[in-house]
């Protein structure tokens, strides 16, 4: 196991990992920014290290900077969290050449599957269903163009193959904006990812967002760990999550969880990771994988129990995964409600000092959060504070513990959207499962 770990992250997921870490015996380093030095696990940690000035670009995004940090605190393994440097490649890279571990994929693994075109091509080897599309690159040819659009079926969806957080695509519903929507979108994604490739697939008009979890050491063995459903999205954010996906027929799913592991051993895939999926009339259809733990990671954990963090340690440490695919099973229903420092009906951030920080309990609560009164959320980064995760033995009964939860959560000080949440877990539609990825947008008069 790991002697030393340095945590390139911040916020609640810091925590998380500097909890996992003290439990595997491992000593803990806090990277941090100048911003965030009285964040919960730079005062926990064993050792802290500043890396730089409050902007994240000349810190939690600042390669040389970690990697320095890693050297002088004779650190051997980083682990990245999520967002920041979690998929980026090179980061990958480097860490491995300066002889540290990355605690995820290896780099090669991170550029196949951060490339959407190579990600669906390598899914579709394993077998896992993907959205009926162009297979592959756009030709620079209107007629071709034009072809495959009509063979697939409008609407059709154009989408930059190096695209993420829900940029670099357009929606195409008539055949004569066809030839001028894919110019524009290339000259975007050029623009924005350096990488102007684009591919079409059908778009898919009322679908519902389901992922499937994983865990897989590189060694020839990945399990699945059930699925979540993560469609209530604002501006493809996601704001509330459950696991498992209410109302699908195990049979399905099972087919999908079997072509996931197998794609996992297929590409050689190291660590937790989730293939995300669109969900429609019974079918599910691959977007693309994810190649790291995820915000949403703990109702998983609740419905499973199985701890996702200490696993993904363990198997980049060159362990083999410590649970079979028999072992994992399903317990109840959980959900997640990001709290985010944010007014709840313009979404306008609401950093500031927090004066005040009551955190809910009793049976099947659980907070991940780096909060405390007292403490000052920095304008600088992203805004959730705060998960607030329940867990019942079954749906109805994790749901009505949230919604007394949220009603025991205290945050002043500051604004947050804790009334959305509250609004959302008592609306009947949600309560009943089974919305599709539209419908928070819609509830909020904003499509
Ligand atoms: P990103 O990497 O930017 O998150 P994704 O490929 O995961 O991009 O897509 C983001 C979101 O865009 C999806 O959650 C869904 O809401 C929408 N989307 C993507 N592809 C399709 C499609 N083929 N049909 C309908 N909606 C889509």
């Amino acid at each position: 196991m790991f002697d030393k770990v340095l945590i390139a992250n911040r916020g609640e997921i810091a925590l998380r990992i500097l909890r996992a870490c003290k439990e595997l015996g491992i000593k803990t380093v806090a990277a941090y920014s100048k911003a965030d030095r009285d964040l919960k696990h730079v005062l926990l940690a064993d050792e802290s290290v500043c890396i730089g000035p409050n902007s994240s670009l000349e810190s939690y995004l600042n390669i040389p900077a970690i990697i320095a940090a890693m050297e002088i605190t004779d650190s051997v393994a980083v682990h990245p969290g999520y967002g920041f440097l979690a998929e980026n490649a090179d980061f990958a890279e480097q860490v491995q050449k300066s002889g540290f571990t990355f605690i995820g994929p290896d780099a090669d693994v991170i550029r196949l599957m951060g490339d959407k075109v190579s990600a669906i091509e390598a899914m579709k080897k394993a077998g896992v269903p993907t959205v009926p599309g162009s297979d592959g690159e756009l030709p620079d040819d209107e007629a071709k163009c034009r072809e495959i659009a009509e063979r697939i079926g409008l609407p059709i969806i154009i989408k930059a193959a190096a695209g993420g957080g829900g940029r670099g695509m357009r929606v195409v519903h008539d055949i004569e904006s066809l030839w001028s929507s894919i110019q524009v979108t290339k000259s975007e994604a050029g623009a924005a990812f350096g990488d102007d490739t684009v591919y079409m697939e059908k778009f898919l008009q009322n679908p519902r967002h389901v992922e499937v979890q994983v865990l897989s050491d590189g060694q020839g063995n990945a399990i699945h760990l059930y699925d979540r459903d993560c469609s209530l999205q604002r501006r493809h954010q996601k704001v509330l999550e459950e696991a498992p996906a209410p109302g699908i027929d195990m049979a399905i799913r099972e087919e999908v969880y079997n072509a996931c592991t197998k794609a996992c051993i297929e590409i050689g895939y190291r660590g937790a990771g989730t293939f995300e999926f669109l969900y429609e009339n019974g079918g599910f259809y691959f977007i693309e994988m994810n190649t790291r733990i995820q915000v949403e990671h703990p109702v998983t954990e609740m419905v499973t129990g199985v701890d996702l963090i200490r696993e993904q340690i363990r198997v980049c440490a060159g362990e083999k995964l410590s649970i079979k695919q028999e072992d994992v099973k399903l317990q109840g229903h959980a959900f997640e409600c990001r709290i985010n420092a944010e007014d709840s009906k313009t979404f306008m951030p609401s950093p500031g000092l927090v004066d005040k920080f009551h955190a809910p309990g009793g049976l099947g609560v659980r907070v991940d959060s780096h909060l405390y009164g007292g403490y000052k959320v920095p304008p600088y980064y992203d805004s959730m504070i705060a998960k607030l995760i329940t867990h019942g033995e079954d749906r109805a009964t994790a749901l009505k513990r949230m919604e007394i939860a949220l009603d025991e959560l205290v945050v002043s000080g500051i604004k947050t959207n804790t009334d959305l949440q509250k609004d959302l877990v008592r609306d009947e539609a949600f309560q009943e499962g089974c919305v599709n990825i539209h419908y928070l947008e819609k509830k909020l008069g904003l499509s």
